[in-house]
């Protein structure tokens, strides 16, 4: 059993499968020296909502920066606030933390995880079954030639020493000819924040000018120690199986449509491939997949097309329907 690429959704696959198998043999090839620590591990926002169906996945210890009790989501001239519990249901995640724990459960369950080791193709492997864990763009549906769905693109900096540094609070300002831009908490011994900016389907402007105007525009100070960006697949991004490949995180499920949360997506998918291989039903992959994600996918997928038809009306008409959709929903985060 091979797991193509070591990152959030390859180690939650070769958890469950040794978890439940574990006569199975899964090695977890990753293209870095390093596991979490490179580009695509990636030092960004990391929001994290834990959500009954995946508390099996709570991120312990160090690989927490803040626990996150209020998120205000500001539409136009509306503020929305949402409030948690304390006790963990939401957090910052320091990332890359987060894989290394979940790499060193993998290998203590006896999966053999090979770093430095870029698959090139899958036609190399010799396991029954190859699970695509390679992110977005993922390099097996490029050799497959199987094109990506949907996806829309973030810019974000991280900010050292910030005035809009806030342990518990994060927060999301939505623009009515774009998407969303949000400033997330992260380190709080460097005041550390993660401002970004997310583009929902295409976008022709220029992504870094609009997060500078923000910046401005918030009064946002701070010294920027990391910039990245990337593709974010949004919703399901089938086929979540060709063959004996199984496509799991970001090369199968995506991220959610409206708010580009993919970590939950990417970690719950793995799991239920793993569980599906453990349980020798991989052809059932596909269809629990739709089981847990069709509906809210359905419903964001939706949301970005009506409101692609709305910015021709203008920002107000997008602004309605975004309030609309949060007090249906009852907040994002
Ligand atoms: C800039 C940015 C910010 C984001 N912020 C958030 C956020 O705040 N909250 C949230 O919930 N989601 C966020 N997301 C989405 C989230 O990061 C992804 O959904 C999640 O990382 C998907 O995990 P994954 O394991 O499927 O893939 P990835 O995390 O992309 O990991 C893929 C792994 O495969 C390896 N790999 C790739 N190709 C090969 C190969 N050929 N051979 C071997 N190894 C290979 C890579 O090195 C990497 O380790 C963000 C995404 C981006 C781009």
């Amino acid at each position: 059993m091979d797991i193509v690429g070591g990152s959030l959704s390859g180690f939650s696959s070769a958890i469950s499968l040794k978890q439940q198998n574990p006569s199975i043999q899964v090695v977890v090839h990753e293209k870095y020296k390093t596991i979490g620590y490179n580009h695509e591990g990636r030092r960004c926002g990391e929001a994290h909502t834990i959500e009954r169906e995946w508390a099996k996945w709570k991120p312990m210890g160090k690989s927490i920066f803040n626990e996150i009790y209020k998120s205000e989501t500001i539409i136009g001239k509306k503020h929305h606030f949402t409030y948690r519990k304390p006790g963990m249901s939401s957090c910052m995640l320091n990332r890359q933390e987060f894989i290394c724990q979940l790499a060193r459960s993998a290998k203590k369950l006896g999966a053999v995880i090979q770093t430095n080791d870029k698959i090139k193709t899958i036609c190399d492997l010799d396991g029954d079954y190859v699970i695509d864990a390679s992110g977005c763009p993922s390099s097996v549906k490029r050799e497959l030639d199987i094109p990506m769905g949907i996806t829309g693109v973030t810019f974000q900096q991280t900010l050292e020493d910030s005035n809009a540094f806030v342990s518990d609070t994060v927060k999301i300002v939505f623009c009515g000819d774009f998407g969303y831009f949000w400033i997330f908490p992260r380190d709080p011994l460097k005041q550390e924040i993660n401002l970004g900016i997310g583009v929902m389907g295409k976008f022709e402007g220029n992504l870094r000018e609009l997060l500078e105007s923000f910046k401005e525009e918030q009064k946002i100070t701070g010294h920027v120690n990391y910039v990245t960006g990337g593709l974010i697949p949004l919703g399901l991004q089938r086929p979540f199986m060709h063959e004996n490949v199984l496509f799991v995180g970001d090369a199968g499920v995506g991220a959610f449509p409206l708010t580009g949360q993919g970590i939950y997506r990417a970690l719950v998918s793995g799991d239920i491939a793993g569980t599906c291989i453990a349980k020798g039903h991989p052809e059932k992959y596909p269809y629990c997949i739709a089981q847990n994600f069709v509906k809210w996918d359905m419903v964001g997928k939706s949301f970005i097309f009506l409101n692609n038809v709305l910015k021709h009306v203008g920002p107000n008409a997008v602004f309605m329907s975004y309030n609309t959709f949060i007090g249906l929903r009852g907040g994002i985060h």
